[in-house]
């Protein structure tokens, strides 16, 4: 554990959990995808770092998409009709595929004592995909324990609003925002969010996507935090 954090919290998607390759791969093969889901685990950052790069927001996820197909090896003739599969297929329960290291990282920081918790933008689902999935639940379980577990779609704010922390730093009373550090997987979401709350952003970007986006700290797996 870093000097440099007392306390950490996590973005869902793109950090724990990813679109279900299981789904989408052989949806996506019919268009001549590939069907090696680890394909799919690096197409999910290239089209974070394509949709960052157009400063895109929650409400329009159409660069990551358009990317999405064509990292998955969709041709060319193909991406369009597949672009729009895609964007009707990728709904928010979809967002369920364990990331590995994932439960891993949270039962360390558990187990240092480090004060932990979510705040995502999703549709009202996350915390009850973070149980099923195997992540974390809120408080005593079978699983890592975590603080909170906010979701935007329940709460009203999305990221990159910084008001979405306001529901979530009060579990966290005990420790000065600015020793509070927050990890995502998007540059515009995430680290603008964060920035503009005061606290310490951190870039998921396991293939050096974003390296020419952020001046932040950037990490290829959750289990450097540990
Ligand atoms: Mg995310």
């Amino acid at each position: 554990m870093s000097q440099q954090y007392d306390a950490i919290l996590f973005d869902a998607g793109g950090v724990f959990l990813i679109p279900d390759p299981t789904v989408l791969a052989p949806t996506l093969a019919y268009y001549g995808a590939t069907s090696d889901q680890d394909v799919y685990v690096r197409a999910h950052y290239g089209a974070m770092a394509a949709k960052s790069r157009q400063g895109s927001g929650e409400d329009d996820w159409s660069h990551y998409n358009t990317a999405y197909v064509q990292l998955v090896g969709v041709p060319e003739h193909n991406r369009e009709a597949a672009t729009f599969v895609l964007s009707r297929t990728r709904h928010a329960h979809l967002w369920r595929a364990p990331l590995a290291g994932s439960a891993e990282t949270l039962r360390g920081l558990n187990a240092a004592e480090v004060p932990i918790g979510i705040v995502s933008n999703a549709s009202g689902q996350i915390e009850e995909i973070l149980g099923r999935s195997g992540i974390c639940q809120v408080g005593d379980g079978p699983l890592a324990s975590v603080r909170c577990i906010v979701d935007s779609h329940v709460v009203g704010v999305a990221k990159p609003d910084p008001h979405i922390f306001d529901f979530a730093l009060p579990f966290f009373a005990d420790i000065d925002r600015s020793r509070i550090a927050y990890v995502g997987d998007s540059v515009v979401m995430d680290v603008g969010g964060a920035t503009a709350a005061g606290l310490i952003p951190i870039l998921v970007d396991p293939y050096d996507d974003a390296a020419d986006l952020v001046t932040c700290r950037r990490i290829a797996s959750l289990l450097e935090l540990l």
